[in-house]
């Protein structure tokens, strides 16, 4: 008798099929009643494979009664509840890392693409007004003011990049490092002193909505926001609201509250540009993050640590 796991979410398919190899898998997120579902098997199921944006819900977790393991294809962890996982004694796994560069090199590409207006570029091309005229001027990138809320491995990552740029780079982080940025000791100050917010900090109950009406208006009608981090960081009510009138410039956004639903009134500005949750979305990272989600669960049924737990 294999050992039984539910996937949360499709995967890809290397990835299903070696999981398929190990473990009898069951796909709850095909399963149409899934509360009859639960009470039928939830008592055997051991792991679950699941992504960031999902996470574990509470209803499944409490219907998984000898889970063990909780293998995140993603790095963010604010869904799962770390303090019951604690109490009842599960791992959690992420894939840290592997997906760094592929969010940062996206993050610069939000920025060119809002500043440079390269979604409308395009269009001007194959829609053949070109024909008919100029497109008309953008916005310098090089040497604008770029702030970085949350300075981990993501928003580091995003500095060196920026660095190419001859931007003047400033962070926010709870902990200060040792770096030549601008430190501010609040997102406020970082916003009201950058034409670029980047958000790339953790989502967690602190940080909800941390991106406010007093902060968009901090950063002011030349700023940009750009967040490749969770929707949950913005208050996208105060966002639509900041743009309508003409409290920043535009946004670029990777990530939103109740993904994949955008508020449609995001669609009217020009000087959005929009992209669906793919920062880590490359073929070549979203190998490195199978193979690290199989290592996690190897090692929990082999009895070993964990190579990348969630503190
Ligand atoms: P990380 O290395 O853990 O860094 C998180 C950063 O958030 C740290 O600098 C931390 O500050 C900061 N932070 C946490 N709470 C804060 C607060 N209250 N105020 C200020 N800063 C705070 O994580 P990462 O790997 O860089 O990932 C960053 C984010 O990217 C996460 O939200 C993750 O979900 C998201 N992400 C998005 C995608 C995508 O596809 N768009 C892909 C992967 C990850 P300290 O260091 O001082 O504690």
């Amino acid at each position: 008798m294999t050992t039984e796991i539910v996937q949360l979410c499709p995967l890809i398919p290397a990835l299903e099929e070696e999981l398929a190899q190990r473990f009898t898998v069951h796909r709850l997120f095909e399963v149409s009643d899934r509360a009859a579902f639960l009470a039928e098997k939830g008592g055997a199921i051991r792991g679950v494979v699941t992504g960031g944006h999902i996470g574990l819900p509470a209803d499944i977790g409490a219907a998984l009664p000898k889970l063990e393991i909780v293998a995140i294809n993603g790095v963010g962890f604010d869904k799962v509840d770390l303090a019951e996982a604690k109490r009842r004694g599960f791992r959690v796994s992420n894939t840290p890392d592997v997906l760094t560069a592929d969010v940062a090199d996206l993050a610069l590409g939000l920025i060119l693409a809002q500043a440079r207006r390269l979604p409308q570029a395009d269009q001007y091309v194959r829609t053949r007004q070109w024909l008919k005229g100029d497109m008309g001027l953008s916005t310098r990138v090089a040497g604008r003011r770029c702030g970085i809320f949350g300075f981990g491995r993501i928003g580091q990552a995003i500095a060196r990049r920026l660095e190419g740029f001859d931007a003047h780079i400033s962070y926010t982080a709870r902990n200060r490092r040792d770096v030549a940025y601008d430190y501010y000791d609040s997102i406020e100050a970082l916003a009201a002193n950058c034409d670029v917010l980047i958000i790339a900090a953790a989502a967690t109950a602190e940080t909800r909505h941390i991106v406010s009406a007093e902060v968009l208006n901090a950063l002011g009608p030349q700023g940009v926001l750009v967040n490749v981090a969770r929707g949950s960081l913005v208050d996208e009510k105060a966002l639509i609201e900041a743009l309508s009138n003409g409290v920043i410039a535009g946004a670029a956004l990777d990530v939103f509250e109740d993904e994949p639903r955008v508020p449609e009134a995001l669609f009217a500005f020009e000087t959005v540009t929009l992209a669906p949750h793919i920062g880590s979305g490359t073929h070549q990272t979203r190998r490195a993050m199978a193979d690290l989600v199989l290592a996690n669960l190897d090692a929990h049924f082999a009895g070993r640590e964990l190579p990348t737990p969630v503190a």
